[in-house]
């Protein structure tokens, strides 16, 4: 048995002048037509939360964990009102030290400054049923971090949300994907559920999943329907784990 987390980043069309990095951008029509898509095949898109039970083997049923990574505005804007419509529910990992501000870490890189959702919008998709996680405070490469810095950006990022927004923060995802035995220890000591890489493949359900290094399925701008339901219900991505 297997549970596909999917991974999203922008729910938009790709902006004017932006030539790198096109792909993390799903316009809001084609994240439409996929939820329609899972629900047609009698898929449930849930948050990591709801998902826990199934990953730990506590239940079974056919769910599709659905993620979006920094916690852009465009998620509230587009996504949650085609995840309500299906009644699914996602998690939004948000970069804590940026709240109402853009993607510093990679906006020259880009070319493009996109707006991350404030407090108040974080509460709001929370409000809509959606799970808010945490990204780190700064969006850093935690393997490059001194055990402090390690400390201060994952246990910093929930006590950070949970502050200001008022919520529980269990679910924590490794900036880039990028992360070793410390930032895995430090995350477990933080008090988080569990935590998502970019490895990718399908995530194994029962005692032998590492709920510490969750494996994620990609959604990209380039990806059709067919490559989209072969990456849900075949071993296509674990086989290139
Ligand atoms: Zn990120």
């Amino acid at each position: 048995m297997k549970i596909p987390i999917l991974m999203y980043h922008n729910i938009a069309e790709v902006p004017e002048g932006i030539n790198v990095y096109r792909s993390l951008y799903v316009s809001p029509a084609a994240f439409a037509r996929q939820m329609a898509l899972l629900r047609m095949l009698g898929y449930r898109g849930v948050s990591m939360s709801d998902a826990m039970v199934y990953l730990q083997g506590g239940k079974e049923g056919k769910i599709v964990v659905i993620t979006l990574d920094d916690g852009y505005v465009d998620n509230l804007e587009w996504a949650m009102e085609t995840l309500r419509r299906y009644g699914f529910t996602a998690t939004c990992y948000a970069v804590s030290g940026y709240l109402g501000q853009y993607n510093a870490w990679d906006d020259e890189k880009l070319g493009v400054r996109k707006p991350l959702m404030s407090a108040e919008e974080l509460r709001a998709w929370h409000a809509g049923g959606m799970e808010v996680g945490a990204h780190s405070r700064t969006h850093v490469r935690l393997s490059q971090c001194s055990d402090q810095q390690q400390r201060e950006e994952i246990h910093g990022c929930k006590a950070e949300l949970e502050d200001r927004l008022g919520i529980g923060v269990t679910q924590f995802c490794y900036p880039y994907g990028d992360y070793d035995e410390r930032a895995v220890h430090a995350t477990r000591e933080a008090g988080y559920a569990a935590a998502t890489t970019t490895d990718r493949g399908r995530a194994t359900v029962g005692s032998s999943t590492d709920l510490w290094r969750l494996p994620r399925i990609q959604v990209a701008r380039r990806h059709l329907l067919p490559q989209v339901a072969a990456k849900v219900l075949t071993r296509y991505e674990d086989k290139r784990a």
